[in-house]
């Protein structure tokens, strides 16, 4: 079986001339050559393999269609292109949105530089940023540049660069929180990135399962034991409050590569009565994963297979 990963899936915007994202003409061209290579596995078969993983063996060529963070491209795009051709998929949700209306810093990030590249954020970026925001080791790398004379993709990974690693962690949310009201508003990104609560009903009533991706999108490796069950229980409490009872309980990890959760994770979540969680790893899932690893089960990105790249 193949797990495939998807994120963002939509139609290009000349709002967001520097967002990348998998077209959603791609996507259906994807869609169409995994048909005809593999065919998809469908709800009942998902079903009867939550019951039953010896039930892999009837689907073992197959592929799981996955969608991260509840996009409302979801909604929008991969929806209606999955009804059409009777597809089903699981999608994965960070809860803890609809508690703050906030994005996540990580999807602000995404946003910011879709809308505007890198060129015509890092003089904002200085504007506001202070050494002691630094962590001390980088200070070096980032004073005496002039971020205005660097073109556009040099300025996109300095900004990256600066928040995935240089800023320190307790000042990268306020920084955001400015760069925001500079170029956009924390309201106007919310609404018009993540799926709101009716239309995450909609997708179950149409066959779809939703699942947790955690509340808050943290690493959970660098969580203790009782943050890491909290965000576990948090935002399947609020799944099943909204959704009503699960029909199974499937999770995945924020970021996903195997060193982002650990031993005590699995073990958790199959505790916490979770049948399958995903990671990222490029292979094939096997009944062997399946039986010995239920909570690290294997996810391709969809880059790795044809029409998969992003724009
Ligand atoms: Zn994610």
């Amino acid at each position: 079986m193949k797990t495939l990963m998807y994120h963002y899936v939509r139609k290009s915007q000349k709002k967001f001339p520097f967002f990348r994202y998998l077209e959603v003409e791609n996507f259906c061209k994807q869609l169409e050559y995994f048909q005809k290579e593999f065919g998809f596995v469908s709800f009942d078969d998902f079903m009867e393999l939550c019951e039953n993983v010896k039930y892999f063996e009837k689907i073992r060529g197959k592929v799981l269609l996955t969608f991260d963070d509840g996009f409302k491209d979801h909604y929008d795009f991969v929806l209606p292109e999955l009804l059409k051709r009777g597809l089903f998929a699981c999608f994965f949700v960070s809860t803890g949105v609809y508690e703050r209306h906030k994005a996540l810093d990580v999807h602000r990030i995404h946003h910011l530089l879709g809308l505007t590249g890198g060129g015509e954020l890092m003089p904002q970026v200085y504007k506001i940023l202070d050494k002691s925001m630094l962590e001390s080791q980088e200070i070096d790398k980032f004073t005496g540049k002039i971020y205005t004379q660097q073109d556009n993709d040099t300025s996109t990974l300095e900004f990256k660069k600066l928040f995935n690693y240089f800023i320190k962690y307790e000042f990268r949310e306020y920084l955001l929180d400015e760069l925001v009201k500079v170029f956009s508003s924390d309201e106007e990104i919310f609404n018009g990135l993540y799926m709101n609560e009716e239309e995450l009903c909609t997708l179950v009533d149409e066959g779809m399962i939703v699942g947790s991706h955690s509340k808050s999108h943290f690493v959970f490796s660098k969580l203790g034991e009782k943050e890491q069950s909290l965000e576990i229980k948090d935002s399947f409490d609020f799944l099943e409050k909204l959704l009503g009872r699960l029909k199974v309980k499937i999770f995945c990890y924020p970021y996903g590569g195997f060193h982002t959760f650990t031993a005590f994770t699995e073990r958790f979540l199959s505790e916490f009565g979770v049948t399958f969680s995903f990671n990222v790893q490029s292979k094939d899932t096997s009944l062997l994963d399946l039986q010995n690893r239920p909570q690290a089960l294997p996810r391709y990105d969809c880059n790795e297979f044809a029409f998969g790249k992003s724009n």
